[in-house]
């Protein structure tokens, strides 16, 4: 750029140093963008780009907005993914030599909303962090803050399934990697989990330890890595870094209400990967991605934002501790008897304020006087909630009742300082209770004495000059003045001097009402001042109890979330499950508990469900296409996701034994979710859980190796079913839908392989679904060498293949399961010398070919390959 004014190298300059925002330079009353910045603006904004040197040569691109009312555009920019950086003036122009100096004060991204405005207040609004190395697969780094609540947490992870498992649940609107070569990989492996967020990078030189503990001493300088717990973890270190770092960056320093970070452990939550949570549509539904229709959804009867956010996290974090989820359960089981009790408390929780988001207004000092009224009106209820909280027994009750701090001196404090209902602004006036600040009253009583000197002169002046229509008034222009209409002016006594005059009156002022001005002028003056100190003493002084309002609003979240639990449980009719360490899984008349409360017109015909390890472990269910095999098998998952979460569940009775993590995956036809799915995607989604299942797991296999040939899938399926059996490190408790009926033989030969099926009746040559699960049984690709890519067992493999080759010989064997033939297998015969002359194998393949189920290409292949086999 040949030609650069002065200003314009400036903006260069600092536009360098935020490449990846979208500068708002301040120019006067405008904020200004310039290139690249104002062509992407002005479209998202919709305002007029227009352009400097206009006409010359080197025409620069520019839109602008007015700096006082720039709120929404920053907020609609972030919700497009953008990032603003806010650049003012930091000298006086009028003092400033030569050109004005100017500074990036204030960077926002999604992820540094704290605009109330823009973000939702039923959910957490997370800047999450991943700190992963290319070169160590092992654990991985994870962090999370919301700045709008403090909350800060970190953790490590073992490989990135779990890493792209928790973005899922935490559902972030920023998420940050490292720069360089490690983030350009992670970005790679964690594609679809971050498909559709902002992601942004952090400097590779402020990826350091040293860096890390140096903002960690900055940020928390009370703190110690052991008080963080993550003395022994550097991953959850470095993702902390990150965050801080980029806190920094974007000078939101005023997080005084950031609470240090504390490490969690995903050991202590069951473990659920991205297409389990995905699957079991935990939050979002699969096919629109709302929360109507999801778990969430039907869940959901939180009074308060606080509330709403805590079962979320409960949804997407269900326990693996048997202590900790009974003492919820007993907890909403009471509430469910409960019920006035319940209901009195939700009434008394409804209308409490979001009193983690306040919390953090009040600490960033964007809080006004409403908010310290909000905060103030919302803690007056504690005591009756605690009062009520104490005719409960349960234990976790009793613990919330304890714990909740009515926070009384906080209260006193907001209710002498503040009027009841002040006004949004806080330069006006109006804040502070009468009482509350000596000076602050004498001020008043000037001020409200100079008003009835102002009538009393009124009355005195019209008297004096017998003008009946003479007004003594006030304003801003002019300050005080006496108006005479122009028929009166003869009447105008001599010390009254001209002020202004009019189309029909003169204004006048006499040396008495211009010493009165001054007088009460400056009173309002100070007054407006000292009331905004005022207002910032009382607004530090709460902030200064932000980690007791916090704690409150956490003890407020729980019971919120216990009472809409019970609320629904009483509803629904759901009932108390009993838990224990076994490997059992006992449910009478489950239903679904989303599809239960949507459905439309048909009844919820309810299932009974029997898994364990000894005799149950694997249940094949066929039968047609939709018949109910998907929705039982999730409402299964579902039954012990709830249980876990500390929820009762949509059954009769059940009795749930531990379960460390679900597994679902779906056939890739059936995979809604990831449009472009793949078999490779299936079978390395199937790979994961034979490598991660363990005798605790339950796992849902809906439709496996439906992605590929039907030779190749059955293989495939009862390759990995035969796994999933013999081996006992992944033997866990397995519900297996297919509608290859050829697995059904499987339970002929494995012990702990149980049949069941969907049951339907023909009518009037039409099917009718009974939707009941009863017991009982009711083609060429390259999916074995895809499955072997994707990291099956080579056992499965070998046996895959195995499988296929007696598949395709065809050979039968009278009295045994043709499938299970197997070289070392254990129930199947020993190889027996035929007595008689092979069949023609040719002739025996082209009898067992169905041409009414063969598309036209299957046709053609096969015909291709029977070709080849009689010419080889
Ligand atoms: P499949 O997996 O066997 O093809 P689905 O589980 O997808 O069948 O069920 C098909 C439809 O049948 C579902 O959309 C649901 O509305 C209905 N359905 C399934 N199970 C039941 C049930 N137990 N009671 C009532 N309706 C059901
Ligand atoms: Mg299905």
């Amino acid at each position: 750029m040949a030609k650069t004014t002065p200003m314009m190298q400036q903006y260069l300059e600092i536009k360098a140093d935020h490449p990846d925002a979208i500068l708002f330079f301040r120019l006067g009353d405008f904020y200004e963008m310039f290139l690249d910045d104002a062509v992407v603006a002005s479209r998202i904004l919709d305002i007029t780009l227009t352009s400097r040197n206009k006409g010359a040569d080197e025409e620069i691109p520019l839109c602008g907005i007015p700096f006082h009312s720039c709120q929404p555009y920053i907020a609609k920019l972030v919700q497009h993914g953008h990032k603003v950086a806010i650049c003012e003036q930091v000298e006086d122009p009028k003092t400033a030599k030569g050109i004005v100096r100017r500074e990036v004060v204030r960077v926002v991204s999604p992820g540094l909303v704290v605009d109330s405005g823009t973000i939702d207040p039923r959910r957490n609004n997370y800047l999450l962090a991943v700190a992963g190395r290319e070169s160590a697969d092992a654990a991985c780094g994870l962090g999370f803050v919301d700045i709008t609540t403090g909350e800060f947490r970190i953790t490590e992870l073992d490989g990135l399934d779990a890493v792209a498992g928790e973005i899922l649940a935490r559902d972030p609107a920023e998420v940050l990697l490292p720069d360089g070569s490690d983030g350009a990989w992670l970005h790679d492996r964690l594609q679809v989990s971050l498909a559709g967020r902002t992601v942004n990078r952090v400097a590779e030189w402020a990826l350091s330890d040293d860096r890390t503990v140096q903002l960690l001493g900055e940020f928390f300088p009370d703190g110690s890595l052991e008080a963080f717990g993550c003395a022994d973890l550097p991953g959850a270190r470095l993702a902390a870094g990150m965050l801080l770092h980029y806190l920094r960056e974007a000078r939101q320093g005023a997080v005084s209400h950031l609470q240090p970070p504390r490490t969690y452990h995903c050991r202590d939550y069951m473990v659920l990967d991205e297409f389990t949570r995905r699957n079991l549509e935990l939050t979002a539904t699969l096919h629109d991605g709302k929360r109507h229709g999801s778990l969430l959804g039907v869940l959901d009867r939180t009074v308060t934002a606080m509330g709403a956010r805590k079962l979320r996290h409960w949804i997407t974090h269900p326990l693996v501790d048997l202590d900790r989820i009974r003492a919820r359960h007993a907890a909403v089981a009471e509430l469910v008897e409960e019920s006035l009790r319940r209901d009195e408390l939700r009434e008394r929780l409804d209308g409490i304020h979001d009193l983690e988001r306040l919390n953090g207004r009040i600490a960033m000092a964007t809080g006004n006087a409403k908010d310290l009224v909000a905060l103030q009106v919302s803690l007056q209820r504690l005591p009756a909630i605690k009062v009520l909280l104490a005719e409960l027994q349960s234990p976790l009750l009793d613990r919330l009742r304890d714990a909740i701090d009515p926070l009384d001196d906080v209260v006193a404090l907001i209710g002498q300082a503040i009027v009841d209902d002040p006004p949004f602004v806080l330069r006006e006036g109006g804040l502070i209770r009468a009482g509350y600040h000596a000076g602050l009253d004498e001020l008043r009583q000037i001020s409200r004495e100079g008003k009835g000197w102002i009538a009393r002169l009124e009355q005195e002046e019209k008297a004096r000059t017998g003008i009946a229509s003479l007004k003594v008034r006030f304003n801003r222009v002019f300050g005080y003045y006496i108006e005479i209409t122009r028929s009166h002016l003869d009447r105008v006594p001599d010390d009254y001097q001209r002020k202004q005059t009019l189309a029909n009156a003169e204004r006048f002022i006499t040396p008495a009402l211009k010493e009165y001005e001054e007088k009460v002028l400056g009173a309002e003056e100070k007054l407006v001042e000292i009331e905004y100190d005022l207002f910032q003493q009382v607004r530090r002084q709460v902030a200064a109890e932000g980690e007791r309002i916090r704690a409150v609003a956490d003890c407020l979240a729980t019971l919120d979330v216990l009472l809409g639990l019970a609320d629904l449980a009483h509803e629904r009719d759901y009932c108390l499950p009993a838990m224990d360490e076994s490997t059992e899984l006992l449910i009478v008349e489950g239903r679904h508990p989303v599809i239960e409360a949507m459905s439309l017109g048909e009844r919820f015909v309810a299932n009974d469900v029997r898994l364990d390890t000894a005799q149950n472990q694997i249940l094949i269910i066929t039968g047609p296409n939709m018949a109910g095999k998907s929705t039982f098998m999730r409402q299964v998952a579902l039954i012990v996701l709830l249980a876990q979460m500390g929820s009762l569940v949509p059954a009769k009775k059940a009795k749930i034994g531990l379960v460390d993590r679900i597994f679902t995956r779906v056939g890739a036809s059936d995979n809604l979710a990831r449009g472009q799915s793949t078999f490779m995607v299936e079978m390395t989604e199937a790979a994961n859980i034979l490598h991660h299942a363990t005798p605790r797991s339950l796992i849902v296999l809906d439709e496996i190796g439906r992605g590929t040939s039907t030779f190749d899938g059955i293989s495939i399926a009862w390759a990995m079913a035969e796994f999933l059996h013999d081996h006992a490190d992944v033997a866990a408790r397995t519900l297996f839908a297919t509608h290859y009926h050829e697995l059904t033989e499987l339970a002929e030969t494995r012990e702990r392989v149980q049949n069941y099926n969907v049951a339907v009746k023909e009518w009037n040559d039409q099917i009718v679904f009974l939707r009941r699960i009863v017991k009982g049984g009711a083609s060429h690709s390259y999916g074995i060498q895809v499955a072997r890519l994707a990291g099956l067992p080579k056992a499965v493999i070998e046996r895959a293949k195995e499988v296929l080759r007696n598949l395709e010989s065809g050979e039968y064997e009278a009295g045994a399961p043709r499938l299970a033939r197997t070289a070392g297998g254990r129930k199947a015969p020993a190889p027996q010398l035929s007595l008689f002359e092979p069949p023609d194998p040719l002739r025996q393949r082209l009898a067992e070919i169905d041409v009414a189920v063969l598309t036209p290409l299957e046709a053609l292949n096969l015909l291709d390959q029977l070709k080849k086999e009689l010419n080889s």
